[in-house]
């Protein structure tokens, strides 16, 4: 008999509002929301980082054990937050020492912590150890990113974790750049398993946590349909697994969290949404405008991770080509990581004082604002797996610019086939500036501007029809054959 309500544990790094750094929160706080209203039970578990909203919230102890390393243990706990609080159970496993730090994977230098493999590794122990002492209480695993890519491994092989071994996994990819690889040293940091199976850890002579997801889940999807087209040619070593293991993958586009980013009450906006589209860009756009000696140009903003994936460097270039020969645009950028960008855009922005404006920074506040006060949005991806600046930008009336790849190539059809924005072929300043061209006649051509705002702001960006395909996923996977 097919599993009509599933019980789903959703393993992740990241839930907004918890804990952000990317997209991954933005979908894991808003797809389990989804997922209620399609006969999905879903819960949550991550880490229980040094953050506000942990002790902020209530909560209850629901269980407490400890890990056994070769020469150590080490204890955790089990905590849990109501469903009435995020609109689906939250679950936080607590381990001293490894995530109660206030930054979810940098260091205050900005590089990932040494610990990492400690961190990971215990992280998924702890959730499976926990689990396993009460199998029932969930029908699926749905892990998300190589953080807890060891887990569908460790279900099936590992002999601490037995009454797992038939449970259904789900594997989300939302981005394969990251792959979790660790030295096979780390091998002693993973509970007794069958080590006719360690096959399925390694690739490319290192444990690869998301290659063994590859092989050890029963189902994976990619963010987006477009990003599961390019895997199978454009994967940094990972090529012939996703060639193999292509049966059982499939494509779901992420969606919008319509609760968080409505124009109508989005919380972070001092200008709502009423009547008139073109009162709310304008007020909202005023709001943005104080840097800048000519507020009436057209605003073009950049809001990402400075990452060489998000082509942050070929795009700051391009901002400063077409500034030497036209100061006919201004330029928000905020974002922050990579420490060489975050000095290129602040050396642009010192450069060209008048038109660019550099925030090194995370503010999700000032984010909404700029995806409801911007003209443009640019998104210069060389990877992107779905992406969804460029749809909180079309939500908001701000016309996105991208890089025709990945989620992107989906969302964001050009305007010269009737879609949805700018949309350029490779990512060069030739083609960036290309593309600023376009849109500033775009600009220029009011009427057109005015219906393409209106347009973009009607399409459905919301997660019910994925959620839907999710659901019948997890219901398929329960179903016997
Ligand atoms: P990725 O997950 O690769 O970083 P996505 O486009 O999927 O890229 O999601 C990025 C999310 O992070 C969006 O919600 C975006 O608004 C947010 N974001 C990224 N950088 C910043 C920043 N500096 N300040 C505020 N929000 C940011």
């Amino acid at each position: 008999m097919t599993q009509t309500t599933p019980r789903i544990l959703m393993a992740c790094s990241e839930c907004y509002p918890v804990a952000k750094v990317g997209g991954m929160a933005d979908v894991v706080g808003a797809l389990p929301k989804y997922l209620t209203r399609c006969g999905v039970i879903p819960s949550v578990v991550m880490p229980r980082y040094d953050l506000p909203w942990f002790y902020d919230h209530e909560h209850e102890l629901i269980h407490e054990g400890y890990l056994q390393y070769p020469h150590t243990v080490h204890p955790f706990r089990v905590i849990r937050y109501a469903p009435e609080i995020l609109g689906f159970e939250l679950i936080a496993i607590d381990l001293p020492g490894l995530f109660d730090r206030p930054s979810v994977y940098l260091d205050s230098n900005g590089e990932g912590y040494r610990d990492e493999p400690l961190r990971n590794i215990s992280f998924q122990r702890a959730i499976l150890q926990w689990w396993n002492s009460e199998p029932d209480r969930y029908d699926l695993l749905h892990s998300h990113d190589h953080m807890t890519g060891l887990m569908p491994f460790l279900m099936r092989h590992a002999y601490a974790y037995k009454g797992l071994s038939a449970k259904s996994v789900f594997f989300t990819i939302h981005n394969a750049l990251h792959r979790g690889r660790l030295s096979w040293s780390a091998m002693s940091l993973l509970p007794h398993f069958d080590t006719w199976q360690s096959g399925l850890l390694e690739w490319d002579d290192a444990i690869d946590s998301l290659a063994s997801a590859l092989r050890c889940s029963d189902k994976i999807n990619t963010v987006s349909p477009g990003y599961l087209e390019e895997l199978p040619a454009t994967s940094q070593g990972l090529e012939w697994i996703f060639q193999h293991e292509s049966h059982k993958m499939i494509g779901l586009l992420n969606g919008v969290d319509y609760e968080v980013w409505d124009p109508a009450s989005d919380k972070y906006l001092a200008y709502h949404m009423k009547k008139s589209l073109e009162q709310f860009k304008k007020k909202n756009k005023e709001a943005l405008m104080e840097s800048f000696e000519n507020p009436d140009l057209p605003l073009f903003i950049f809001i990402g991770r400075f990452a060489h994936q998000k082509g942050v460097d070929v795009m700051l270039r391009s901002i400063h080509e077409h500034l030497l020969v036209r100061q006919d645009a201004n330029f928000l950028i905020l974002g922050s990581g990579d420490k060489d960008l975050e000095y290129q855009a602040q050396n642009l922005a010192h450069t060209h004082g008048a038109h660019v404006s550099a925030l090194v920074d995370y503010n999700e506040e000032l984010s909404h604002i700029m995806y409801a006060g911007a003209d443009f949005l640019l998104m210069p991806s060389r990877v992107e797996p779905c992406g969804l600046n460029q749809m909180f930008s079309m939500r908001y009336g701000t016309v996105p610019i991208v890089h025709h790849t990945g989620g992107l190539k989906d969302t964001v059809p050009d305007i010269s086939v009737g879609g949805n924005g700018i949309s350029f072929t490779s990512v060069t300043t030739g083609d960036i500036m290309h593309a600023m061209h376009r849109a500033l006649e775009l600009y220029r051509d009011q009427p057109a501007m005015k219906s393409l705002r209106k347009k973009i702001t009607s399409i459905n960006l919301s997660w019910d029809a994925s959620a839907e395909a999710y659901a019948e996923e997890y219901r398929l996977l329960l179903s016997p054959t």
